[in-house]
């Protein structure tokens, strides 16, 4: 089988550690770092879609390489899918995991449905060719934390038929469930008809 040299343009170590756990050794995976892009780029689109192509374009436009990049939102059903692809600022200026947990706490304390979905857009661009891969995993907002693994809504988010939260979970049974991890397994399956 053919080898791939590619770059996952994120500078989150959790999600590099989840996707490099995920990807088979003849693709090999290069962070942001290992190509020297060290500004912030712009994730100014207001679709998940629409911001991975943003990124996934600013690295092979500016740094020539193949690329793929990923934008998650978390969709809650009793808030009309908010906080989506404003998940990362859910809190204003004060947003970091603990902030924007609780206020989505909050925001949830006088509703009875807690049902909401994670969803990853990856889009990839591999020899001028742009293909996006979507991954789901649907679940409820539980009304506490539980666990410590992972990032971001992990302790809070319960994925359907699993006792637990993502925060309680180990990584590789997160990345065969996760959103993020059905939408890699599917770059992966892509990349692999093309490299058979
Ligand atoms: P990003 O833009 O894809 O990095 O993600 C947007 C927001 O969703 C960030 O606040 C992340 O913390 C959160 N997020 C993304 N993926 C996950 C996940 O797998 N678990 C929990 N939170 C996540």
């Amino acid at each position: 089988m053919n080898k791939l040299e590619i770059v996952f343009a994120t500078n989150n170590a959790n999600k590099l550690k989840e996707v490099q756990a995920m990807v088979p050794k003849h693709i090999k995976i290069l962070s942001l770092k290992d190509i020297n892009c060290l500004e912030d780029i712009p994730e100014t689109a207001d679709t998940l879609e629409g911001n991975a192509i943003l990124k996934a374009n600013h690295v092979t436009k500016n740094y020539g390489y193949n690329c793929f990049a990923d934008d998650t939102g978390l969709e809650v059903t009793a808030l009309n899918n908010a906080p989506g692809v404003y998940s990362a600022r859910y809190a204003g200026i004060e947003n970091n995991a603990e902030n924007n947990m609780q206020k989505l706490l909050d925001n949830l304390s006088n509703k009875t449905d807690r049902s909401a979905q994670f969803r990853t857009a990856v889009c990839l661009n591999l020899n001028g060719n742009q293909t996006v891969f979507e991954g789901i995993c649907k679940g409820e907002i539980l009304t506490k934390k539980q666990g410590i693994a992972g990032f971001g809504y992990d302790p809070i988010f319960m994925p359907a038929d699993y006792p637990i939260s993502f925060a309680e979970m180990d990584m590789q049974t997160k990345g065969k469930i996760s959103h993020r991890g059905l939408a890699i397994q599917k770059l992966v399956s892509y990349l692999n008809t093309l490299l058979a």
